[in-house]
């Protein structure tokens, strides 16, 4: 069987970036290969005044790069688990960092190391210290499974309509949009002065997401 090569190797230049970018702005954290897998490890400070809080951690983490990075997002682990499982952790015991789509939305806006640790990982980081020591979610918490989908469709979307999700999904898996198509929130208003631009970030999305998120959701619209 060919071995799948990873990213590291495919796209050396794009790894010596990524590297400059952590060893600038992440220092404590360090990369390395690890049975063809590459990794990011190492300690992130979390420091920020939230609602008049003051919140500052440091965390020790494992991040795992899928041998596609960047058309895949990392994987995080905290492997000393001062994050206790029953907080908002995925079955491998890595973070739940949102919904795959979620994540996606953000993570695809630019498709590198960067937008992940300071747009998904420090605000998860974040929640977890302040909900511990306020015992609250400063930025409002995610249901898991299907509530947890809905709940963020329903803020994209104005919508928990299963029917009019795969609608809107059934149009980020184009690879163009015609403005002057009714909107399928059902607002009356065209496309272009409605949901285009919330359309137009899940586009950047690989398709492949996206069709599992539509196949998902039928699933559930005939159950
Ligand atoms: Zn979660
Ligand atoms: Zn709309």
């Amino acid at each position: 069987m060919a071995q799948i090569k990873s990213w590291h190797i495919h796209d050396k230049i794009f790894f010596v970036n990524e590297q400059k970018y952590i060893a600038v702005n992440f220092p404590d954290l360090h990369f390395k290969v690890e049975n063809g897998y590459v990794f990011l490890i190492g300690t992130i400070h979390i420091s920020a005044n939230i609602n008049d809080k003051i919140i500052s951690d440091n965390f020790w983490l494992k991040i795992k790069f899928p041998p596609n990075y960047p058309h895949m997002y990392p994987t995080v682990f905290e492997p000393r688990h001062k994050i206790p499982s029953d907080f908002h952790t995925n079955p491998d015991y890595s973070l739940c960092l949102g919904t795959e789509i979620e994540i996606s939305q953000i993570f695809f806006q630019q498709n590198s190391i960067g937008v992940f640790l300071n747009k998904l990982v420090i605000p998860y980081l974040l929640g977890f210290a302040y909900h511990r020591d306020y015992n609250e979610f400063p930025f409002g918490e995610r249901g898991h499974g299907l509530k947890g989908k809905l709940e963020f469709y329903n803020e994209l979307f104005n919508t928990k309509n299963i029917s009019k999700i795969i609608k809107f999904l059934s149009l980020a898996e184009k690879d163009k949009l015609r403005g002057h198509c009714i909107c399928p929130c059902q607002s009356g208003e065209k496309l272009r002065n409605c949901h285009w631009k919330v359309i137009h970030n899940l586009m950047t999305i690989p398709k492949s997401l996206i069709r599992k998120e539509i196949a998902e959701f039928r699933k559930h619209s005939i159950s």
